[in-house]
């Protein structure tokens, strides 16, 4: 039974909500109810099941005539639904936890995944382009991350990939800062991380702008961070350890001392998801292959100082990697 809706999309192309496949050697059949009847029909090309009234109740029916295990994704379904798995299930089947089976097909993109998520890059650099122009001293970050999210949705993206994070001044040393009240200053930087839900494909960029040109340390400390980005862009590969692109952002940042101010991973796969597999850390066991699309986001977050962070989305190939998102690294100054 997969019923994570990213996994459902990918093996079916049904984009609702409420979807739940039973996949066995003979059949395969989506579970849904009569908001979807339409949809599914034109979006997937399996046996449709239309069930009134609660969807498992349909699945367990189904399953229950079917002696044999009934795997469950362990990491997407509740306890309850569980429980009642093996309520239901009866003598026949019994329930088995299953892992990340739909996740590992995911890692890897097809041609078509590429093409997607390079749009949703794009669209992603392009929003990020209009709105930048857009900021001014005394905006909010709620102002900021608002322009960001009008310009992905006028640019035609279902929506942002993530809550966008504007943040002012010191309170980027926040990694997953949220946006509120705070105001862009003069003198400030601004850390955006954003990114776009173009047909159902994300993308992750991040990008720090300063009003004015900023004070000779903000400006050692980009470039440190710059310098770890690159390093850990040159580290991508096919057949690299995805801990090696970790190790070379970080010896990057360890060369200046900063890399204890370096407290999160390099980067995530992206693609139906904006978090997936494979994971970029000190310790992911992966191993980089062509048509992966991953981030490369080192940062530096000194408490009630600075936060720094570049992030790209990149498409993993046989020679390196490709940015998808070109926008410039320079350090954007803007007019204040
Ligand atoms: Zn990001
Ligand atoms: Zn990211």
């Amino acid at each position: 039974m997969v019923s994570h809706p990213p996994n459902v999309r990918y093996l079916t192309g049904f984009t609702g909500s409420n979807g739940i496949l039973f996949v066995s050697a003979a059949q395969t059949v989506l579970f849904t109810d009569p908001r979807y009847e339409l949809q599914a029909h034109e979006e997937c090309n399996c046996r449709i099941r239309i069930v009134r009234g609660s969807t498992w109740d349909g699945v367990w029916k189904h399953a229950a005539r079917k002696p044999g295990r009934l795997a469950l994704e362990a990491e997407h379904v509740s306890h309850a639904i569980w429980a009642e798995a093996a309520r239901r299930l009866g003598r026949g089947a019994t329930p088995k936890p299953l892992g990340g089976v739909v996740e590992r097909l995911r890692r890897v993109k097809s041609p078509e995944e590429i093409d997607a998520i390079r749009a949703s890059a794009r669209l992603c650099a392009a929003a990020f382009r209009q709105a930048a122009r857009r900021f001014r001293p005394g905006m909010t970050e709620n102002d900021a991350a608002a322009e960001i999210e009008y310009r992905m949705r006028k640019l035609g993206a279902e929506g942002a990939a993530f809550e966008t994070i504007a943040a002012a001044g010191a309170r980027a040393a926040l990694p997953h800062a949220r946006p509120g009240a705070a105001t862009l200053e003069k003198g400030q930087p601004v850390l955006v991380d954003m990114g776009a839900n173009l047909a159902g494909y994300m993308s992750d960029m991040t990008r720090v702008a300063h009003f004015g040109p900023p004070p000779r340390e903000f400006a050692r400390l980009y470039d440190a961070v710059l310098e770890a980005q690159q390093a850990g862009l040159q580290a991508v590969r096919a057949g690299v350890p995805a801990r090696r692109v970790d190790a070379a952002a970080r010896n990057a940042l360890k060369a200046r001392g900063l890399d204890r101010y370096f407290t999160h991973s390099t980067g995530h796969g992206v693609g139906l998801e904006i978090h997936e597999g494979p994971r970029l850390g000190a310790k992911s066991g992966e191993t980089l292959e062509a048509g992966m699309v991953v981030t490369v986001e080192p940062g530096i977050y000194l408490a009630g100082k600075a936060g720094i962070r570049i992030e790209d989305t990149v498409l993993v190939t046989l020679t390196g990697a490709e940015i998808l998102t070109p926008v410039s690294k320079e350090l954007m100054v803007l007019e204040s």
